[in-house]
């Protein structure tokens, strides 16, 4: 069995691995893709000490830094099944895809999120080119320039007030007939004199041309009428979900936004299980917050192995 047994392996998967190998601990990572979401990122200008890098080629360079350890890597691994250990100190048991089970003393869940897409035409075509998902790491390519947010939750309605400092224009779209933000971001939302607020609105296409996002189609849900807002940027804000598909019914607590629920050293509340990164409910979904809670979890991880006795 594995000392330390890491199920994900994005920045946070590859940061617990390599803190708890350099412990001198036997480390297994199951990954189903290795590199997780930054293989659907392009530039990458947020990372501290990194001005810029692009998301596979970090990928490439986390794969190798782990490679420098004695380090199990299962990559195309997906974990089906958690079966916690029955004492204090026992074997943690993760089912495969494939069959196969692994068993560990401890366990580092790091199995990220995936932003929920629309689902409409051009929205695949032009990703990351024009289509974005993250404000955060992707509104400063939209300086002076007409953009969208789709989405009235707290996401769209905190994008759109962060996204309004930069861009030119924005329009916030709602498909239902009210926004769903905290009243205080609406407020702040309608103060600003560059954005215009949607609601009752539906997305039927994003449009381009020359490898470029141009326009968006939108239809009022009232009057069934259609009009194409012409702009350069669409931010998809309508929710970041979890993959915590395979825990329910594991014992293991998640948030009512299915988060796996972690304390400030990255416990669950199974004994010498522990989370981290874009999976739990930490705030902030970055690269830097997901490697910076993936190393606290692997230190807490050590701590636990080192306090308890296998069972
Ligand atoms: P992930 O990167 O989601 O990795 C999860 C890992 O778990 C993957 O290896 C996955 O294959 C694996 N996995 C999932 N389910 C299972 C399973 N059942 N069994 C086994 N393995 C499983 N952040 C920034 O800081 N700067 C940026 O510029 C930036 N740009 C972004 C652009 C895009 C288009 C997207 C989508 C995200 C961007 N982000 C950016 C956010 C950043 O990518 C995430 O915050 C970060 O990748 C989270 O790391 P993670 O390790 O928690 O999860």
């Amino acid at each position: 069995p594995f000392e330390v047994l890491v199920v994900g392996g994005g920045p946070a998967g590859a940061a617990t691995a390599i803190y708890t190998a350099r412990k001198g601990f036997r480390t297994g990572v199951a990954a189903e893709r290795f590199g997780g979401q930054l293989h659907d990122t392009l530039g990458i200008e947020n990372l501290p000490g990194t001005p810029y890098t692009e998301g596979p080629k970090l990928a490439g360079e986390l794969k190798r830094h782990v490679g420098d350890y004695d380090i199990d890597l299962m990559d195309l691994a997906q974990a089906v099944k958690l079966v916690p250990a029955s004492e204090k100190g026992g074997l943690h048991t993760v089912e495969l895809g494939n069959g196969a089970s692994l068993k560990a003393r401890s366990l580092i869940l790091a199995t990220g999120a995936r932003w929920r897409n629309m689902g409409v035409p051009g929205e695949a075509e032009y990703r990351n080119k024009g289509v974005a998902y993250c404000p955060h790491c992707d509104g400063p390519l939209f300086k002076g320039k007409r953009i969208a947010v789709i989405g009235g939750g707290n996401s769209g309605v905190e994008a759109a007030i962060d996204l309004a400092k930069t861009v030119g224009h924005v329009t916030l779209i709602e498909f239902d007939t009210k926004l769903r933000a905290d009243e205080v971001l609406q407020a702040k939302l309608r103060s600003l004199p560059n954005v215009e607020i949607v609601t009752n609105g539906q997305t039927t296409e994003i449009t381009g041309a020359n490898g470029k996002v141009n326009g968006l189609r939108v239809k009022d849900r009232a009057s069934g009428d259609e009009r194409t807002i012409e702009l350069e940027g669409v931010f998809v804000q309508i929710g970041l979900v979890p993959n915590t598909e395979w825990l329910e019914d594991s014992g293991l607590t998640l948030t009512k936004h299915g988060e796996i629920a972690t304390d400030e050293e990255g416990r669950t509340n199974l004994h010498g299980v522990f989370a981290a990164g874009d999976v739990t409910d930490v705030p902030y979904k970055q690269i830097v917050v997901a490697m910076g809670e993936g190393s606290k979890a692997g230190l807490s991880a050590f701590d636990y192995l080192i306090r308890n006795e296998p069972a």
